[in-house]
């Protein structure tokens, strides 16, 4: 199975990292810690999860050496016209000198100085999006910061970005991003995305791979027959798939046992791969929406 990808820059990242939304509390802190001692070596942050502190701490306590871990993490939504302060704050949140990739979480500015830290409202109840920013200017900074502080950022990329939106910051920047990360698994294969991005070598990323919160994917009798025949389990076999589709993959889980399985993959065939395909997209189905941005399929 492979264990790596390689980036466009020329560096590596792994196949299987850790998701750590809603990784919280002194539960989060144990699964965190348990991932990096037993063989994960990718974590995946965000500024919006509300726990880089927890994240940052189990990275310290793990030992395992700086260097040895690709470090995601992402500038939340009402940062987008204060993003070199979101990050010095997220660096110092998590304790590290430097990301390994530093992503745009949505393509949605919204109102830094807004009535929330997080989904600001206006008086009718809308969404407060920034009134004279885009996320075109938002990559614009990014880029700018990565410039100036490459030592602290050493790639950045995207979230929740489709064709239109990443066209749009490469016509206009001329930079692509080094990363995309999407909700992909079998019921959400983003094919034509993952065919563009493959022409631009950006690599996509696989967010909410289990299908998200209950992972409701796991239900699939179909997936489960194949799955009994590979001896695995359904969770290891969409992971495998997702891996032997041409992605690295983020799953999450506070379950010791589950932890390990999710790093445990296969090689799957060309066949079961398509198998999978087909199954998933018969039950086509996005699991991560939000008020602040409309998808648009590609
Ligand atoms: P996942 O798709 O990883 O699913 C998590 C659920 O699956 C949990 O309920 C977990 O329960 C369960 N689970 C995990 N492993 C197994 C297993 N082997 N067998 C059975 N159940 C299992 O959900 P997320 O939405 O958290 O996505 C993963 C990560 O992707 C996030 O944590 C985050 O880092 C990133 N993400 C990024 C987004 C973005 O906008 N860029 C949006 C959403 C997610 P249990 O803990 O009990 O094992």
């Amino acid at each position: 199975m492979k264990t790596h990808f390689t980036l466009e820059s020329g560096g590596t990242i792994p196949s299987v990292g850790l998701g750590t939304w809603q990784l919280e509390g002194e539960d989060g802190h144990e699964a965190i810690l348990y991932a990096l001692k037993n063989g994960y070596r990718m974590i995946d942050a965000a500024y919006a999860y509300n726990n880089q502190k927890t994240v940052g701490l189990a990275i310290k306590e793990s030992c395992v050496p700086r260097e040895e871990i690709f470090i995601i993490d992402k500038l939340a939504n009402t940062w987008h016209t204060a993003a070199e302060e979101c990050l010095e704050l997220t660096l110092k949140a998590l304790g590290v000198d430097y990301l390994d990739c530093w992503l745009m979480h949505w393509p949605s500015p919204l109102n830094h100085k807004g009535n929330d830290k997080k989904t600001p409202k206006l008086a009718d109840g809308s969404i407060d999006f920034e009134k004279e920013w885009t996320y075109v200017d938002t990559w614009r900074e990014m880029i700018r910061i990565q410039k100036k502080f490459s030592t602290k950022v050493r790639s950045i990329g995207v979230a929740n970005f489709g064709i239109k939106e990443l066209e749009n910051i490469i016509t206009k920047t001329g930079v692509k991003p080094e990363i995309n990360q999407v909700e992909l698994h079998p019921a959400n294969n983003q094919q034509n995305l993952f065919d563009y991005c493959k022409k631009m070598e950006i690599q996509l990323v696989a967010y909410s791979p289990l299908g998200s919160i209950g992972s409701p994917l796991l239900q699939s009798e179909d997936l489960n027959d194949i799955a009994e025949k590979r001896g695995i389990s359904v969770a290891q076999l969409i992971l495998s798939w997702g891996v032997g589709s041409g992605w690295p993959v983020l799953p999450r889980s506070k379950s010791p046992e589950r932890l390990s399985a999710n790093l445990t993959l296969v090689s799957l065939t060309s066949t079961e791969i398509a198998k999978i395909t087909s199954i998933g997209l018969a039950h086509k189905q996005r699991f991560i929406q939000a008020p602040w941005h409309d998808f648009v399929e590609d």
